[in-house]
């Protein structure tokens, strides 16, 4: 089968033009990287297990009336998602203090945080995306005070849904990072929509009863049973592939 012209590869994902004008194929890999790169490996299935866990959430949400980038599953590897403008700033939502926010502030990762706090990040990889305010954001024009508007909304709106579905399977919520882009119509209004992925590489999910880590940290940290733990929310969501053999499933496969 003839290979698609590929756009981008990224960290954890390859990007491909899509059948139609304005669309765009995402593969999803096993590849895993840490720290602005510093540390690589792979997580067998990771790819399989992210596209069908980012499809359900997506789809959710669009459920919701959130609009997002997502059109549909093309097979265990593939989705099909419309083509955006990035918008350069990555949203990081924490109900509970973990990760570099503990380290910065010095608060004891655990912490459940008084009312969910909303960071924002530059995205440059050569800079290591760093923290960033709402005054750099419109003073340097990645986004507009009504843009910022639009994504801060539909940042809490996704993670009081995302908690309360996470919950409901017994796993903590602690952080996540999301990106926006911006979709231009015929008139040439622009909407803004959920973009990249929703998934344990970009989540923080702790199991509530044991506080166990179900997420990139197994892998950033080595705590090891990366594979079982993103397979264990996979299959807490519903959305484990049925019998199949994920550590051997190519794009091909459906
Ligand atoms: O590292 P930090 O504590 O700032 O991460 C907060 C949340 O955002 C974590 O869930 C992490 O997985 C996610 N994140 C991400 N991509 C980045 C930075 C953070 O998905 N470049």
């Amino acid at each position: 089968m003839a290979r698609r012209r590929q756009i981008y590869e990224g960290k954890a994902k390859v990007i491909f033009e899509g059948p139609e004008p304005g669309t765009l194929v995402c593969y999803f890999k096993d590849d895993a990287t840490a720290f602005n790169n510093q540390k690589k490996g792979t997580i067998t299935g990771k790819g399989v297990l992210n596209n069908r866990i980012s499809e359900f959430l997506m789809l959710r949400l669009q459920d919701l009336g959130i609009p997002t980038h997502f059109l549909r599953r093309l097979n265990m590897r593939e989705q099909l998602v419309r083509e955006v403008e990035i918008i350069p700033v990555e949203v990081v939502i924490r109900n509970v203090a973990a990760g570099s926010m503990a380290k910065r502030l010095g608060i004891p990762e655990g912490t459940p945080l008084p009312r969910s706090i909303v960071e924002y990040c530059y995205k440059s990889d050569e800079l290591g995306d760093p923290l960033i305010s709402e005054e750099h954001i419109t003073a340097f024009g990645w986004a507009s005070p009504q843009d910022i508007d639009d994504f801060l909304a539909m940042s809490l709106r996704i993670n009081d849904f995302l908690s309360g579905v996470f919950l409901g399977i017994g796993i903590k919520l602690v952080d996540f990072k999301l990106e926006f882009g911006r979709i231009y119509d015929e008139n040439g209004d622009v909407r803004i929509v959920l973009a990249d992925e929703l998934s344990p590489d970009n989540m923080r999910l702790w199991d509530t009863q044991t506080g166990e880590k179900m997420d990139k940290d197994r892998f950033r940290r080595d705590l090891g049973n990366v594979e079982d733990a993103y397979r264990e929310v996979a299959r807490r969501l519903g959305v484990l592939p049925e019998g199949a053999n994920i550590e051997s499933i190519d794009s091909e496969s459906n």
